[in-house]
């Protein structure tokens, strides 16, 4: 951190900023330039009340130069952390799939969406017991017979379940079923629920706030990690724009933005980034192409019986037909992706 004084500053008002610094318990290294003089932080700057600095008169700006997440930061590793859950590794060359509808309706809806998704090479089934509705009247998801119809869709497929935590008073209750913990864009900023997931060491998917900036992203990842949880995956599912044909904005260029400033895997959503099935495809092929880890889609056997996001649900049809789009652009870009339809033999693709 490197603060930079006004013009007019006196030595004494150096040796006041000096004092703050080494009261933090961190050096200074003062350099007296011809019309200003400029003191470099040495040492962790988040022991450093950087508010109290700025209110110093003599303080004209203060420049920091390291990240304020330091466990989510890229220089924390070289190259991508992996998140591994069963036999599905995030981060590594392999893009991931995950699929299922918005919410677990019913064992038949949920084990026909498990069935033709791993048909179609997904590997992980996603699915919300526990709704975070914006309306109280909206349907809240069937609770825990709702986790117990995801444990039976694991039992029938081998697919690995992802499922939604809203409040602090269900995460033992989520995680006791759950092979991954999603943390949705409402709740990102929900710091006791990011630390109580945490603790739970489950793996967490952590979508970001659709409100919300790339670092609050990472701050928020800070929460979980900080809980000695390694097993944080990012999630861009669009943010709030004025554009309103879309229900979000997909912010695409948010991955290679939390890949360059982060270690941490990012997936993509690209249901709830565009609200509109007919244009999943597109976001999904896209976030491949930009370097997504994974891509969390919502697809439902039968979208006009929904009981949430129906209008964003791809068919069965338009499921398979994505995989197999996803699985060209993959290959482009030098990832595998456990496609498992016929069609997407190699040369069929095209
Ligand atoms: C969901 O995944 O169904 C969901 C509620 O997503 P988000 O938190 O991104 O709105
Ligand atoms: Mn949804």
């Amino acid at each position: 951190m490197i603060i930079v004084l006004q013009e007019q500053a006196t030595e004494r008002d150096v040796d006041a900023i000096v004092g703050i610094v080494r009261e933090a318990g961190l050096d200074a290294n003062v350099s007296f330039g011809l019309s200003r003089t400029v003191i470099g932080v040495i040492g962790d700057p988040r022991y450093l009340n950087v508010a109290r600095l700025k209110e110093v008169p003599s303080v004209d700006r203060v420049i920091s130069i390291t990240h304020p997440y330091k466990l989510a930061d890229r220089k924390e590793r070289p190259g991508t952390s992996t998140v591994t859950v069963g036999d599905v590794t995030f981060g590594g060359p392999e893009l991931v799939m995950i699929a299922g509808p918005c919410a677990v309706e019913s064992e038949e809806q949920l084990l026909s969406a498990a069935d033709y998704v791993r048909k179609a090479g997904a590997k992980v089934l996603r699915g919300g017991a526990f709704k975070p509705r914006t309306s109280p009247y909206s349907f809240q998801g069937l609770g825990e017979p709702g986790l117990r119809i995801l444990a039976k869709a694991r039992a029938a497929t081998g697919l690995l379940i992802a499922t939604e935590v809203v409040g602090e008073q269900e995460v033992p209750q989520v995680a006791e079923y759950a092979d991954i913990i999603q943390i949705g864009a409402r709740n990102m900023q929900n710091f006791r629920l990011l630390e109580t997931v945490g603790r739970t060491g489950k793996p967490v998917i952590l979508k970001r706030g659709f409100g919300n900036t790339v670092e609050e992203t990472l701050l928020s990842a800070e929460y979980v990690l900080s809980q000695d949880n390694k097993n944080v995956i990012l999630c861009e599912r669009g943010i709030r724009t004025f554009e309103n044909y879309t229900r979000n904005t997909l912010d695409i260029m948010s991955v290679p933005t939390f890949k360059c400033h982060s270690h941490l895997p990012v997936i993509v959503d690209p249901s709830h980034s565009t609200g509109r099935r007919e244009l999943v495809v597109y976001a999904a092929r896209a976030a491949v192409a930009v370097g997504a880890d994974g891509l969390l889609v919502e697809t439902h056997p039968n979208p006009e019986t929904a009981q949430s996001d129906g209008y964003q649900a791809v068919l069965p049809d338009q499921f398979a037909d994505l995989m197999i789009q996803v699985e060209r652009i993959a290959r482009a870009v030098g990832r595998t992706f456990g496609i498992t339809v016929d069609e997407a033999a190699p040369g069929h693709a095209g």
